[in-house]
């Protein structure tokens, strides 16, 4: 006998990345549908309404067929658990480890299954409790608050007028190691200096640096006030 039981590891991190999955969706969407969620976590839509059940079954969500997949309190409850670690441990990697913004997504996705909660306490204590992960995303309380901020994408921001960048929409890396170039990061003062016509590139002004990026690109980049940047 051993003390690592693998299959039922798998089944609790399986249902874990299910419920966190549901919680993201349901940002965009009151209810998701199987077919989305199939896709999000990469496995087969029979797969996964056999999973929905199961999980209903537990009380984790509500599958209503044809209308789709919601949380229920206990499911939000360990999705926002998950939610936690994992914007706790991409915080950690690159403030205490020196991990890039592009690099911890991947080591968070496996981390976030095995770690305490007293380990996440403790790094959240050194990280000074922050609110927010690298990329701009809330970190949920230990209680499951969440101080979610009213941001407007930088495709809609008024000409002149000063920003903060706070949170990215799009997250991969590609597209991460692209802003870095551009100093398009968490907490850079921007203000647009024009726009062209026709859905034409935006001209910046990046902490006092002129760019020019796409009107695409600038529908990800999510901004705050200057004056009240939380
Ligand atoms: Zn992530």
């Amino acid at each position: 006998m051993t003390d690592h039981q693998p299959p039922e590891e798998n089944y609790s991190k399986a249902n874990e990345d299910f419920l966190k999955a549901v919680y993201l969706l349901q940002q965009d969407q009151e209810r998701v549908q199987t077919s989305v969620l199939a896709e999000a976590l990469n496995i087969s839509a029979p797969s996964t309404t056999e999973m929905a059940k199961k999980l209903a079954k537990a009380q984790l969500v509500i599958h209503e067929p044809y209308r789709g997949i919601r949380l229920t309190e206990a499911g939000e409850r360990i999705a926002l658990e998950i939610v936690r670690h994992h914007r706790l441990l991409e915080l950690f990697l690159v403030q205490a480890l020196g991990y890039a913004w592009d690099e911890v997504h991947e080591e968070a996705e496996q981390l976030e299954h095995a770690v305490s909660e007293r380990l996440m306490q403790r790094i959240a204590e050194y990280l000074g409790n922050p609110r927010y992960d690298p990329h701009g995303d809330p970190i949920p309380g230990p209680e499951g608050d969440i101080h979610d901020r009213e941001l407007t994408p930088l495709a809609e921001w008024e000409i002149g007028e000063k920003g903060l960048i706070a949170r990215l929409r799009d997250q991969s890396p590609e597209m991460l190691r692209y802003l870095d170039d551009k100093g398009l990061v968490i907490a850079a003062q921007v203000e647009i200096l024009k726009t062209d016509p026709f859905d034409g590139p935006l001209t910046l002004l990046v902490d006092g640096t002129e760019q020019v990026i796409g009107v695409n690109v600038a529908q990800y980049i999510l901004v705050a006030p200057y004056e009240n940047p939380h």
